[in-house]
């Protein structure tokens, strides 16, 4: 049994190092065809290969075909292991550098003996790289960059990272009954994007401790033990810290205390163990202070001026309505249309727009005229069969001259439009924020995707100025988009208040590229709520006929009503 996602990696994986070893390149061609074959198909791929039908799929070639059958079946793959053969494990790293193909990582390893990014860091140090030929002193600079960003990510973990590492703790902790209760504190309670560690508050009577000390010695190594504080650096993927409590009010102070940023506590005035009680709201209004969300305890809460936007989110996963902005195989998604619609309407979503990449994002398979027809088309009919309210969006590019991917008679076909810059990162500040606010200010424009550009852990924003693009989604009645994919979780939570402050609405999406994609949405409510942003607020949280007002607040759309 393998998963789809598997198979994608390993033949990439397979391309990648026929290509470091300078195979012949039509082998290398069809491995990266036979990659991306698998990423579209739409069965599942252990059924294909029980069946053997996977041999006729074009594409799939005898070799190929063999691959995928030993990996599904053994969950390994001799050709990889073959073509890893008397390479340091090490090397695997440098193909995490952008800009260091499988090619150029092949001069380094042959010519220079570069086996690691240690090793290519300190040849960078060296100026070694400036005599390999296709290397120069820009791209010494850039790999450099590359190499400290990778270093400082190293003790970072995404959002849905982190929650598996503390799902692990969870499971060990509900198994022992000598734990009274316990809670995530720290970054976990606080909502962050990435992770630095674990945090847990634990109520144990005080003549148990020992026990506890005990069985949790059996399942993990417990590296520091100073008094009521346990550390361990090698339980999960994350440092992880404990505190060990054995009153309600103690449990209580230490989760207030361990919540907030250290600039929240000191600028609401918190000093230790002064205000005990056994609720947080208590704990505030002793110090005459509003209640705070824990979510929101962070420094960025005192820059809001508006009262109003301080108190907590409503917001909850059951309140989003639309399922908007999500991919599929017509362009670069990995399900069709309506698999996509089926799973969501299972999960509660009331109605849907789907937001294929437009024709300029060739890479993602963007729509050309035609196949947007096409897949009007299916729309219509699934629409006609199922009483669907199934929109059609796209996710348009926002070319660098801040035009959006279609001409206006195009565009005005389409019942929703969500714009995205995909490209030409490296403009400078000014331009990049007069391109990003001209796509604002087009009428078709509905919600700004993925505002920022960043991708967590893996490249900085772009350059643009975001209070000047707020302004414009603020005077323009577009709605900013949370991406709820833990890689972007973009609008960052920081500027939501801003945002929020000159009457911005939002649309949480999960991008989902997949069934499995669709549940990702979580994360941008977590991110949402950091920000205290309310159900109002959101379009997805519109009821259908809202909803459609919304779409045509500045431009006619064709729109069905369900009714
Ligand atoms: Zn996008
Ligand atoms: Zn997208």
């Amino acid at each position: 049994m393998a998963e789809k996602k598997e198979i994608v990696n390993l033949l990439d994986e397979i391309a990648d190092f026929l290509e470091f070893r300078s195979e012949n390149p039509f082998k290398i061609s069809a491995f990266r065809n036979g990659s991306n074959t698998i990423r579209k198909l739409n069965d599942d791929i252990n059924e294909l290969v029980n069946s053997g039908e996977l041999k006729k799929v074009k594409g799939i070639g005898k070799g190929i075909y063999a691959v995928i059958e030993e990996y599904c079946s053994h969950g390994f793959s001799t050709a990889l292991d073959e073509l890893k053969k008397d390479i340091p494990d090490s090397l695997a790293e440098l193909f995490q550098i952008r800009g260091l193909g499988p090619k150029k990582i092949s001069l380094l390893f042959n010519q220079e003996k570069i086996k690691s990014i240690d090793d290519l860091k300190t040849a960078c140090n060296e100026n070694k790289l400036l005599s390999v030929k296709g290397f120069g002193e820009k791209i010494q600079q850039k790999i450099l960059e590359e190499i400290g960003q990778i270093e400082e990510n190293r003790n970072y973990l995404l959002i849905h990272f982190a929650e598996r590492e503390s799902g692990k703790i969870k499971i060990l902790f509900d198994e022992l009954p000598v734990i009274k209760k316990y809670e995530f504190t720290g970054e976990i309670r606080r909502t962050k994007e990435v992770y630095s560690s674990l945090e847990v508050v634990i109520l144990v009577e005080s003549d148990k401790v020992d026990e506890l000390l005990s069985s949790l010695k059996e399942k993990i190594a417990l590296d520091v033990i100073s008094g009521e504080i346990l550390k361990s650096d090698t339980a999960v993927k994350l440092p992880l810290t404990i505190y060990l409590v054995h009153s309600e009010n103690d449990f209580t102070a230490r989760l207030f205390e361990t919540t907030g940023s250290e600039e929240f506590l000191t600028k609401l005035g918190y000093a230790s163990n002064k205000f005990r009680s056994d609720n947080e709201e208590e704990i505030f209004s002793k110090m005459n202070a509003q209640f705070t969300a824990p979510e929101m305890r962070e420094k960025d809460f005192f820059s809001i001026s508006n009262k109003e936007l301080q108190i907590p989110s409503d917001l909850t996963n059951e309140q989003l309505k639309g399922f908007l902005h999500f991919h599929t195989t017509y362009s670069d998604g990995l399900n069709s249309v309506e698999e996509m619609v089926s799973s969501a309407i299972k999960l509660g979503y009331d109605y849907f727009a789907v937001c294929d990449h437009s024709k300029t994002a060739a890479y993602a398979n963007g729509l050309s005229e035609h196949r947007i027809l096409k897949q009007r088309g299916e729309i219509v009919d699934i629409n006609s069969r199922t009483r669907w309210r199934l929109l059609q969006g796209i996710e348009s590019d926002i070319l660098t001259n801040g035009e959006l991917d279609y001409p206006e008679e195009v565009l005005q076909e389409f019942q929703f439009v969500v714009a995205s810059v995909h490209s030409n990162f490296s403009l400078s500040e000014e331009e990049m924020t007069r391109r990003i606010v001209k796509a604002i200010e087009n009428p078709f424009t509905d919600v700004l995707g993925h505002p920022t550009g960043r991708l967590l852990l893996h490249r900085a924003p772009y350059k643009h100025n975001i209070k000047k693009i707020i302004d414009a989604c603020s005077r323009n009645q577009v709605a900013l988009e949370i991406n709820a994919h833990p890689n972007r979780l973009d609008l960052d939570w920081r500027n939501i208040f801003y945002a929020r402050e000159q009457g911005c609405l939002f649309s949480i999406n999960a991008d989902a590229h997949s069934l499995d994609n669709i549940l990702l949405t979580k994360y941008g409510v977590a991110i949402a709520r950091k920000g205290g942003i309310q159900t109002k607020e959101v379009i997805n949280c519109f009821d259908y006929k809202t909803f459609v007002k919304f779409l045509n607040r500045k431009v006619t759309r064709k729109v069905e009503r369900y009714e």
